[in-house]
């Protein structure tokens, strides 16, 4: 039975996901999200039900369009997949709380980012200060949803609420504004938002592993597009990606972190 719930999460996953594209493809071009509906971007062909079964469609018509068979981008495919699993993971850690329709929200908001920033370089305002008003009033209204953490042998309940989000949101802006001011361009303005951001979603103190998380992320990602001859070693590799990357994790496994490295003392 159990089992069988997770399925029907990973299946809502990967329908939410089929949305998370569009968004993906839509918001950065300020094209609605609803109008039109569903076309190949190379013929304008309108997609029909069966070619929008998140991941069968892809696999079915082996990543191609039924109508032009040009290529569909991968990235629709490891977007559902990423998401499905992301559900059903969720759902097998949170059961069914409002610990589960946050974090998952979270993530889809930090895969969305996460996919714009590494296919176009950018970081949309209006993605980032509607996500800060909705963190702010997540930390007034439903305090202590995220951060249940054990410390020894008994269940914490963090009491994160607005002052906790806060302090975060002030450590990821303090911190992100000092690297762009002594870097010089290392980072830019997006970053800053969006470390803010990060902050006010995870508070603190978990606020600081996502950061570091995300410089060993960055290195590695920036390290490995060299390595792979994808960039040349002058052009900006966006920071975006591992930050929100980063920020996933903690949502999944920060307080396991945290434990571990409390446990460290
Ligand atoms: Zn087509």
């Amino acid at each position: 039975m159990e089992g069988a719930v997770i399925a029907v999460f990973a299946i809502l996953g990967m329908v939410v996901a089929s949305f998370l594209n569009v968004c993906i493809d839509r918001l950065p071009n300020n094209e609605s999200l609803f109008f039109p509906p569903s076309h190949c971007p190379s013929c304008r062909h309108r997609l029909a039900v069966k070619d929008l079964i998140p991941v069968f469609s892809y696999l079915w018509l082996r990543g191609r369009c039924r109508y032009c068979r040009i290529h569909i981008p991968k990235r629709l495919l490891w977007v559902e997949i990423g998401t499905g699993a992301l559900f059903a993971y969720l759902y097998w850690s949170y059961g069914l709380s409002a610990g589960l329709g946050i974090t998952a929200g979270y993530g889809c908001l930090f895969i969305v980012l996460m996919v714009i920033d590494w296919e176009r370089g950018l970081i949309l305002n209006k993605i980032v200060y509607p996500s800060m008003i909705a963190a702010i009033l997540i930390g007034i209204f439903l305090p202590g949803s995220i951060s249940i953490f054990l410390l020894g042998n008994s269940l914490v309940l963090l009491p994160p609420g607005i002052a906790q989000a806060a302090i975060g949101g002030a450590i990821g802006l303090g911190i992100s504004l000092l690297i762009v001011l002594v870097s010089r361009g290392g980072m830019g303005w997006g970053d800053v938002k969006m470390a803010a951001l990060i902050g006010l979603v995870i508070g603190f103190p978990l606020v600081f592993f996502t950061l570091i998380m995300a410089s060993i992320f960055g290195g590695l990602v920036a390290v490995g597009l060299l390595l792979l001859k994808k960039k040349k070693r002058k052009e900006a590799i966006p920071f975006g990606p591992a930050l929100s990357l980063a920020t996933i994790v903690t949502l999944l496994w920060g307080t396991n972190i945290l434990n571990w490295y409390l446990g460290l003392f």
